[in-house]
């Protein structure tokens, strides 16, 4: 290949050493190429890492079919990739570099010693040393890609903000896998939205995903934002432990599981609620907020309940009668407390509606950086079978800059590591 002096000529150009970049990395490697990857960050896989500090959950052990369908609209798209890379290719994957799994609770799959830094430390060293006759990657760290020398032009040199000033690099193949645009001081910060839109690559808005709200505030206490002093100062980072979340997205679906979550000073997040996040984020772009419904005893009928609630309390003040005929103590009856006025307090019907089924209106998401995931990114209908760019041959995109989302559980690293697999393989294929 020709170049002036000061572009680095390169066969393939990996850009983003997180998981998906990497992946796609060891496919092109595999087929004996000489690959140059890329990072803004001082070390690669930081936000791997991250998702290993609490147990790296790598991905799920349910039927593929299950499975395939918690990626919901993307499904069709993602269906194909999880084929020639699901979750058990992940697990044979992650044996393959001495990393055992094993199939935890709620089906989970998580390497055995929880972890991830051994996994990814496995990972770079073989990809740094090759079985023969592979080339051994050459990794370029602080280097934050720029877009292209020509905007809008993905076959001009790519351009890169290094400590030692700008570089150019030609490269016949580019692999971009650039994160999503959460926990930007771990590297992915979205930033390359506009040189891909420029590029005339379909994109939707990156939004946050796996997050956290903000509440609409109560009525009760005349407030309009947020949780009131008394309950924030109180209660926040405390769990609810064991309440059903409701919840009905635009299109009619409903969301109704038991589980966890923790208030925040604003609001609430944690599992559960992520779980219901696509739903609730779509109903307050539609309607500029979002109800969910809580059932505080989710093992207790309306009816027992309310005959709880009724039964005669002589002297008793409500917050003892509740706690001992009912188990309610705690963070449910302070919430019940901010949300309810005094007569509904003491009036049974409306309290045991309340204890079934309390709404907690929802205002806002929690800005993209808190969140776990983000989604939107570069359109599935962008790219071909083999995430290559249609307008730009030679460009693939992989990994959570596309446009898809999903729940924790293992979801979000399976999906991330297969499109890795189809843009690597794709590259490889185009190369060739
Ligand atoms: C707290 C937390 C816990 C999580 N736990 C789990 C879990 O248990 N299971 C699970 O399945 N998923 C989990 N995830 C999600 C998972 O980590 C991500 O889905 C996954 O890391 C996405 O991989 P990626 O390669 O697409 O992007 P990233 O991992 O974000 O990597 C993108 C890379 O691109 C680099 N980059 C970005 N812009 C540029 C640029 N301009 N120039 C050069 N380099 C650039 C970044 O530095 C980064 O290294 C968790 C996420 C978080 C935040």
């Amino acid at each position: 290949m020709t170049a002036s002096p000061s572009v680095l000529p390169v066969d393939v150009a990996v850009i983003g050493g997180g998981p998906a970049g990497l992946m796609a990395a060891e496919r092109l490697q595999a087929r004996g190429h000489a690959i140059h990857l890329f990072d803004a960050m001082p070390s690669v896989g930081r936000k791997f890492l991250l998702a290993g500090k609490g147990g790296l959950n790598l991905t799920h052990a349910e039927g593929f079919e299950a499975f395939c369908s918690r990626y919901a609209g993307r499904t069709p798209s993602l269906r194909p990739l999880l084929q020639a890379f699901g979750p058990q290719a992940l697990r044979d994957w992650a044996d393959g570099l001495g990393v055992g799994t094993f199939v935890g609770t709620s089906q989970r799959v998580f390497p055995t010693d929880m972890k991830a830094a051994p996994l990814l430390r496995a990972w770079l060293q073989r990809l740094r040393h090759p079985p023969a006759p592979g080339v051994p990657v050459q990794f370029h760290m602080r280097h934050r890609w720029q877009g292209w020398q020509k905007p809008g032009d993905p076959s001009s040199p790519l351009v890169f903000d290094t400590p030692h000033g700008r570089q150019r690099v030609q490269a016949r193949a580019t692999v971009l896998a650039l994160g999503g645009a959460s926990w930007a001081r771990l590297g992915s910060d979205g930033a390359w939205q506009p040189w891909l839109q420029a590029a005339g690559i379909g994109l939707r808005p990156l939004v946050p995903s796996n997050c956290g709200f903000d509440v609409a505030g109560s009525p009760v206490h005349g407030r309009s934002e947020g949780w009131t002093p008394l309950l924030s100062e109180r209660w926040a980072g405390q769990p609810f432990k064991s309440v059903r979340l409701r919840c009905t997205g635009v299109d009619g679906e409903v969301f109704d599981r038991q589980g966890e979550f923790v208030l925040t000073a604003t609001g609430i997040e944690g599992s559960l609620v992520y779980a219901a996040s696509r739903l609730l984020r779509e109903r307050i772009a539609a309607d500029g907020q979002a109800m969910v419904e809580l059932d505080l005893l989710p093992h207790r009928s309306a009816d027992w309940v309310r005959e709880q609630v009724a039964h005669p309390r002589g002297s008793r003040s409500l917050s003892s009668h509740l706690k001992s005929r009912l188990g309610i103590d705690g963070l449910k009856l302070a919430m019940l407390s901010e949300l309810l006025d005094k007569a509904a307090m003491n009036d049974p019907l409306r309290l045991t509606a309340a204890i079934k089924a309390l709404p907690v209106m929802l205002r806002r998401c929690r800005p993209i950086d808190e969140a776990i995931s983000s989604a939107g990114g570069v359109c599935f209908e962008a790219l071909d079978d083999h995430l290559m760019v249609r307008q730009h041959p030679g460009l693939f995109v992989a990994g959570e800059m596309l446009d898809w989302e999903a729940p924790t559980g293992g979801y979000l690293l399976t999906a991330t590591m297969a499109s890795g697999v189809a843009a690597g393989e794709g590259a490889a294929r185009w190369l060739a």
